[in-house]
């Protein structure tokens, strides 16, 4: 037979062996080697985990070394995961494995330890403890606890035993010949067990039967794993209470199957209320069919559905799964955040009940890998999750949906920084799947490629229920500055409040996060200052009172003028929600309030008890950051304020206005779900903003053409593509140097390819410490993405060979989000 050798990946994240290593198979791991698994490898001298990616005749070295042991029996990962995390690897710059453990669940995590177990008997150990319980009390105490325990991991056994000196009585006690130190992965996160499984499920009724009299215990086995098919083994026995000796007999009749299983906490699912099943409307049903058309053809296509909130995405989306699955397929749908998706969870479970996996941060690790482990078996064939699902081990998909494609949390902000809708673009490409992305207010990039007919557009432009959309009346607030109110509330604002609140109705207020950088605005005519070069707000630095860009690291000097109608009133706007809360308190004594923002919303599941208790009614009034503005339905609520829209605008983002123009819409979408009609009001210094102007008239397209031109003017996506390097340090001057000889590098690099991009920066990040690191960026750009991406990559090697990197972090960001 010929010999074989593994093409191997090791666990080590660094760019510079961010390679394939060849590892001989030793002969007890012939044929039990196989592409997507991992194995333990010796590298350097340690061992370490690696994933096998192909399997070769011929090693491309001398000296060869062998696995030392496998970990998967049955691969975990397919050759399309392979070529999934090779195109990440290439598309965000990140190393292979990076993009290879986004792939793999994240519970599934082997740990490099030392483990400590007895040698020989336990007699021999007992009678050696004697004897040193008057020479070494120490060694004796370390001795009796591992005869307990029969193995430890060493860093346990130290932390047992901290303060007292460990290590020596390990090595008297080695010494002695009676314990043994191993190098050794063990799995951290959930417990491996056995499960129980039918082998031959026709011809068993007729051995149950024969059993049932003989051996009624085995009877009793057969029968319920005839029900259920497989069933962790301690469930099983407990179920039936038949000792274990019976299910043996039945492994040794060929009857029953071993397999090693996880098993974990339950996932609760919601499916309490019985599901109404509406008839599509006209729009739906166009939408539809041409979705269920693109499932049934097989082949990669792309739409946008473009829908105003309440038209009834969610019902076309569970129209199109249910399509898939009639085709035989399966189906990944993506959400924001599913702690505020609640709703779309329980619709999905209602119609797919136990077909449906849920996967979420929410989830502890076990729980987390039992429902990868059920899409992994084929057990549940529709997917349902946050950003990571798009990665969940489903085979042959039908379709993917990205609800509310335009939402940041779809972007990954640990690396590699991937954007699930690029992946799921990805993904749908290898499985010839259709992918809807939805959204009332999608990203300008989505937008625009249905101009350029790269994906179909799907619009619905009218709610399902004739109910209008809400009236969005903004509120100039230098005239209520003018008019001499210097308050929080605005007169409008105000009135509206009495007016909503003496009908019993409910309000929510809504403060964009006050944002770590504080900008200058005027309060006579709204100017806000901006840098020159890339229109992005300018940030207040009180130290050394100077004015900032945070792309280019363009500086200038405070001033206390408003450059454009020499006012004084020239400062700094906004207000925490804390602020609200007494002002409201203040204005309206008798009144509950509640006030949700990241300080009180910290505990897991807090927040969904604050939303719970407003929706019960319990509070008049909500008062809350970003996190009141999505997902939620409260039909009594009538009133939506907004305190400022310019702490939205004037973030130093690129994307500042974009996200502001669909945060108004959405929190506009919030108002009137119920019966009665609703109202918005947003009060800014800038009301003749685009974000603000368009989406009071809920004007998308409006907003769209007005942003993709200044996006233009100013060389930003989508007509630019961004890479953004973040290099982070205890050191100041060492992480400086290093965004500056990084810089370098790129534009020589540039230049050599007589190529069109250019640096902005290097210059601090808008937060330019954070936990006693510096944080320095700079963002190279072009409009050529290939030569953007080469670039970089060749310039980031060489960075690496060439400079000294020590005592720095450095993360490539593909794309940015914002920054
Ligand atoms: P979207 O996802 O676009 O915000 P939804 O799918 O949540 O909209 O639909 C909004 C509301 O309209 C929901 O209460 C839903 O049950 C209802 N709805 C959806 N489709 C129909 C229909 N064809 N007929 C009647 N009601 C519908
Ligand atoms: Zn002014
Ligand atoms: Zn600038």
């Amino acid at each position: 037979m010929e010999k074989l050798f593994a093409e191997v990946y090791v666990e080590l994240k660094h760019r510079r062996l961010d390679r394939i290593f060849h590892y001989g198979i030793p002969p007890g791991l012939t044929d039990r080697i196989k592409v997507g698994a991992r194995v333990v490898v010796p590298f350097g001298n340690k061992l370490h985990q690696g994933y096998v990616v192909n399997l070769v005749k011929r090693a491309d070295v001398e000296k060869i070394k062998n696995i030392k042991e496998l970990l998967d029996e049955r691969p975990l990962f397919t050759p399309q995961d392979i070529e999934l995390a090779r195109w990440m690897a290439d598309y965000y710059l990140c190393p292979f494995v990076a993009a290879l453990e986004c792939i793999l669940p994240a519970g599934l995590k082997y740990e490099n330890s030392t483990v400590i177990a007895l040698l020989g008997s336990d007699e021999e150990a007992m009678s050696l403890l004697n004897s040193l319980k008057f020479m070494d009390t120490e060694a004796a105490e370390v001795l009796q606890f591992v005869l307990d325990k029969s193995s430890i991991t060493r860093a346990n056994l130290e932390k047992k035993f901290s303060g007292k000196n460990v290590a020596r009585a390990i090595e008297t006690l080695v010494d002695y010949g009676v314990i043994s130190m191993k190098q050794q992965f063990r799995m951290t996160g959930f417990r491996r067990e056995m499960s129980a499984i039918l082998v031959r499920d026709e011809e068993i009724s007729s051995d149950t039967q024969a059993l049932a009299n003989r051996a009624p215990k085995q009877g009793q086995l057969l029968s319920t794993l005839m029900d259920k098919k497989r069933l962790p083994v301690s469930l099983l026995l407990k179920q039936t209470g038949a000792p274990k000796s019976s299910l043996n007999a039945l492994v040794a009749k060929g009857l029953v199957r071993l397999e090693e299983d996880t098993v974990a906490g339950k996932v609760i699912r919601q499916s309490d209320r019985p599901e109404v099943i509406h008839e599509l409307t006209d729009k739906q049903e166009q939408v539809f069919r041409r979705v269920s058309s693109a499932i049934r053809d097989g082949k990669y296509a792309p739409f946008l559905l473009h829908g105003v909130t309440g038209s009834g995405k969610t019902e076309v989306y569970l129209r199109a799964v249910q399509r898939a699955l009639e085709e035989g397929k399966s189906a990944v749908v993506l959400v924001p955040e599913i702690a505020l998706a609640s709703q779309m969870v329980s619709r999905f479970s209602q119609r797919f009940g136990e077909g449906i996996a849920v996967i979420h941060s929410g989830l502890s690790r076990a729980e987390r890998l039992q429902e990868w482990m059920r899409v992994h078996r084929g057990q549940a064939k529709v997917v349902l999750g946050a950003r990571s699902a798009v990665f969940a081990p489903v085979k042959d998909i039908g379709i993917i949906i990205i609800d509310e494609e335009h939402e940041s949390s779809y972007k990954q902000d640990q690396v590699p920084k991937y954007h699930a809708r690029e992946v799921a673009k990805a993904r749908a490409r290898q499985h010839e799947a259709a992918l809807v992305l939805g959204s009332a207010t999608p990203a300008l990039e989505s937008y625009l490629e249905t101009q350029k007919r790269n994906y179909g557009l799907l619009t619905i432009d009218q709610r399902v229920t004739t109910r209008p959309l809400p009236v969005v009346a903004v509120v100039d607030m230098r005239q209520e500055r003018r008019q001499g109110n210097s308050g929080i509330f605005s007169t409008a604002l105000f009135q509206s409040l009495e007016n909503c609140l003496g009908n019993g109705e409910q309000a929510i207020l809504f403060l964009n996060r006050r944002g770590f950088a504080s900008f200058l605005i005027c309060d006579k005519c709204g100017f806000s200052i901006r840098c020159p070069h890339c229109d992005i707000a300018l940030t207040h630095h009180t130290k050394g009172n100077k004015l900032m860009c945070h792309y280019c690291g363009y500086q200038q000097q405070v001033v206390t003028q408003c450059p454009r109608c020499g006012s004084p009133g020239i400062g700094g706007v906004g207000c925490g929600t804390q602020q609200v809360e007494e002002e409201m308190y203040r204005r309206f004594p008798d009144l509950s309030v509640i006030r949700m923002d990241v300080d009180n919303t910290r505990k897991q599941g807090a927040h969904q008890r604050l939303l719970d208790k407003f929706g019960s009614g319990e509070g008049s009034v909500l008062i809350g950051t970003q996190m009141v503005a999505k997902g939620l339905d409260f039909p009594n609520v009538t009133l939506v304020g907004v305190i400022s829209a310019d702490t939205g605008i004037n973030l130093p983002d690129f994307r500042a206005w974009e996200r502001t123009f669909q945060l108004l819409t959405q929190v506009a979408g919030r108002a009137g779900r119920g019966q009665r009609p609703g109202r918005v009001v947003v009060q800014t210094y800038q009301p003749d903003n685009p974000a603000v102007g368009r989406a009071r008239t809920h004007d998308y397209l409006g907003f769209y053409r007005s942003e993709l031109a200044r996006r233009r003017q100013f060389g930003y996506p989508p007509f630019c593509r961004l890479i953004r390097v973040l290099i982070t340090g205890q050191d100041e001057v060492k992480v400086k140097t290093g965004a500056e000889a990084l810089s370098k590098v790129i534009k020589k690099n540039f230049l050599l390819h007589s190529a069109a991009g250019e640096i902005l920066g290097p210059a601090p990040a808008p937060l330019a410490k954070i936990k006693g690191k510096h944080r320095w960026h700079l963002v190279a750009k072009s409009p050529d993405a290939e030569e953007l991406k080469g670039v970089v990559s060749a310039s980031l090697r060489q960075y690496s060979l060439e400079f000294d990197q020590q005592g720095t972090n450095l993360a490539v960001d593909v794309d940015p989000s914002g920054m």
